[in-house]
């Protein structure tokens, strides 16, 4: 089939819920992306944080293969090795905890928003099932994560949200002091760096203080990791670098190195008020899925990608930092590690559709951030071809824009 079919076929008979590029992706290798016409393109978003392995990865292709030729579904009505084996070495690199398994990030929002509401009630009762959430957040599409999420856009049409929820400003402490409640609040789920609300992280001594106060109030703390865990910002977690820990950890894109899966991490008091029949999922733990997700997670370990990531991202911010200087559109660089973004002045769509022509995909975090989420494997080369190209973009438009 050519690319104006499938383009064709799509428009037919997909729901519209998403704007695709006139382009047919095809296959991929390390950090670049092929389509259908044999065009490469550096792909410097990844799956959306997803491949951060890269595409086509030995080890993974290895593991898919192993995997589904022994066993690939039984559901969790029975023992299998590869959740258990999973289970611990993520156990292994964050805090004393159960896991959790389902299928997508939204999934291991709304197990984590019951299970804290479950602790909270065993806790303080009835009244005490408020959540917390910050404000240019995003935790997903499910009702639950919604709802958890507090950006007005992704309510509209769908209200009303779950009740209970309280939306707060982000980094603002004297705000958290005001509204988390010994007897109202269950949890605060936040994002140690907020990816689609535009590349935000949160200041060190705003996270200790909402550590303190939901130690002090009898809270539940849920890190969504989803976007900036499993070595995205330069640690394996993103909130070592603040050496607090939470509560409840969600953990889901990069894990399964491509396939669906979701983990959710809990300290033990709240695994403690679970027990079986509470809460389930018939894909929840797939064996394929977790013995990819062991194959990907031991590859971050081996190769040590977290340093790779902090190392790799400073030198690419260094470089956007230099195009900053070059042309005035930039306003600010910020992010940590390989989750990077980039504010402009103005809408940064056409920027995106500029260097896709280009050969670089890019995301956007917002409408006027530029959003790099590359595979975590991308070596100087790739920096150096990623900042031309962008540059190239930003002095076509220079150009342009002073003939005007
Ligand atoms: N939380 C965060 C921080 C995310 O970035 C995302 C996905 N962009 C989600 C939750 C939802 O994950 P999923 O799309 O896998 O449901």
């Amino acid at each position: 089939m050519t690319t104006a079919e499938i383009i064709e076929l799509e428009q037919k008979y997909l729901a519209p819920t998403y704007s695709r590029p006139p382009i047919v992706l095809d296959r991929g290798e390390g950090a670049y992306l092929y389509d259908l016409e044999g065009k490469r393109y550096l792909d410097f978003i990844g799956g959306i944080a997803v491949n951060s392995l890269g595409h086509s990865v030995p080890e993974i292709i290895a593991a898919v293969a192993q995997q589904t030729a022994k066993l690939m579904h039984v559901s969790n009505l029975y023992h299998t090795a590869p959740h258990a084996k999973l289970a611990k070495l993520l156990v292994d690199q964050a805090f004393p905890s159960r896991v959790f398994f389902c299928n997508s990030g939204s999934e291991t929002i709304e197990a984590a928003l019951k299970f804290s509401r479950r602790w909270a009630n065993s806790v303080g009762g009835d009244a005490k099932y408020e959540i917390v959430s910050f404000e240019h957040s995003f935790h997903g599409r499910t009702y639950g994560a919604i709802s958890a999420t507090a950006q007005p856009k992704y309510h509209e049409g769908f209200k009303p949200m779950l009740p209970g929820m309280v939306y707060l400003p982000f980094n603002d402490t004297a705000a958290l002091d005001a509204a988390l409640s010994e007897e109202r609040t269950a949890a605060v789920v936040i994002e140690p760096v907020q990816g689609e609300g535009g590349v935000n992280a949160a200041q060190a001594e705003f996270l200790r203080t909402l550590r303190n106060l939901c130690d002090e109030r009898k809270i539940a703390l849920i890190f969504d990791e989803i976007q900036c865990g499993l070595c995205r910002t330069g640690k394996f977690f993103a909130y070592q670098h603040h050496g607090i820990e939470p509560d409840l950890m969600t953990l889901a894109k990069p894990l399964g190195g491509g396939l669906p899966i979701g983990a959710l991490l809990m300290k033990q008091h709240i695994a403690d008020t679970l027990k079986p029949g509470l809460h389930g999922s018939t894909f929840g733990a797939n064996p394929v899925a977790c013995h990819v997700a062991l194959a990907v997670v031991s590859k971050m370990i081996n190769e040590n990608l977290a340093e790779r990531a902090a190392t790799s991202g400073e030198i690419l911010k260094t470089r956007l930092r230099q195009l900053q200087n070059q042309y005035g559109e930039i306003t600010e660089v910020r992010g940590s590690g390989l989750l990077i973004g980039v504010e402009f002045g103005d809408k940064v769509d056409t920027i995106v559709a500029a260097c896709r022509d280009k050969g670089l995909l890019i995301g956007s975090a917002g409408e006027k951030v530029l959003r790099l989420a590359p595979p975590l494997i991308i070596d100087q080369r790739h920096i150096d071809e990623a900042a031309n190209i962008l540059g190239a973009v930003l002095a076509e438009r220079k150009a342009v824009a002073s003939e005007k």
